[in-house]
């Protein structure tokens, strides 16, 4: 497990810039990211495909996923929409083996764009990003409040 590269990041023992974690998932930056704000979202418990992944850390990861979707249209990089991917096994071009979900933002008219993100994998500025889709989250949470904070009923 120590040479898998998103393991040391969970850990914090390799650089990455985190956006979302909670006990099951850790989301961060791509470090080559297709269009700003392009995150991944990994399992804390290592499982290098979707045969080792348990379904409710399944679960757990999409729905970190489609938080995180919500959040980008919302925070500074105002996307539209966002692409959710997860290429499972070598077989489907995964690179890095452990499970990840990519959400890689879209805006309206990006075909050009996204296609040279495509090709160029370049890094936009981190902080900045990571501070947009934090801000994000921030919104959605106050615009859609945990049932108990409404009700002030503790799980
Ligand atoms: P895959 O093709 O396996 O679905 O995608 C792997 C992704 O991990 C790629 O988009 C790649 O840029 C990203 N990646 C690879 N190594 C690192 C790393 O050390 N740090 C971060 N933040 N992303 C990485
Ligand atoms: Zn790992």
């Amino acid at each position: 497990m120590n040479d898998c590269v998103f393991c040391r990041i969970v850990a914090g023992t390799a650089p990455a810039t985190k956006v979302y974690e909670d006990d099951a998932v850790c989301a961060f930056l791509d470090i080559r990211p297709i269009t700003r704000g392009h995150t991944l979202i990994v399992p804390k418990r290592h499982a290098t495909e979707l045969d080792d992944l348990d379904p409710d850390t399944g679960a757990d990861l999409f729905r970190t996923g489609h938080r995180l979707a919500r959040a980008l249209r919302r925070g500074g990089l105002a996307s539209d929409g966002a692409n959710l991917v997860l290429n499972d096994g070598t077989a489907a071009f995964q690179t890095v083996g452990h499970v990840h979900l990519h959400v890689v933002p879209r805006r309206h008219g990006d075909k050009l764009r996204f296609a040279k993100g495509f090709l160029l994998r370049r890094p936009h500025e981190p902080q900045s990003t990571a501070a947009a889709i934090r801000a994000g989250l921030t919104a959605l949470d106050s615009a859609n409040p945990p049932a108990r904070d409404v009700e002030g009923v503790q799980e």
